[in-house]
């Protein structure tokens, strides 16, 4: 197996569900993954890719002090 030509990453096409980004209100025309429609017949909350990077970095779990126990000490 060669890693070389790793494919990118596949996107799905979902511009004739008229989605919204549920942050910025920006209208989604493909996402990375299949959305998967709700008994409610919403997809859910779904965000654009640019929020989607946003919120994943405020929630990285980069909480500073707080709960100790990781022996990180900040700089000497
Ligand atoms: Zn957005």
């Amino acid at each position: 197996m060669d890693y070389q030509n790793r494919p990118q990453r596949q996107m799905f096409d979902v511009a004739e569900l008229n989605l919204k980004c549920a942050e910025c209100g920006v209208d989604i025309k493909e996402l990375p993954f299949q959305p998967t429609q709700k008994d409610d017949g919403t997809y859910g909350r779904i965000y654009c890719q640019e929020c989607n990077r946003k919120r994943r970095r405020d929630t990285g779990g980069g909480n500073r002090g707080g709960f100790g126990g990781g022996g990180r000490r900040d700089r000497y």
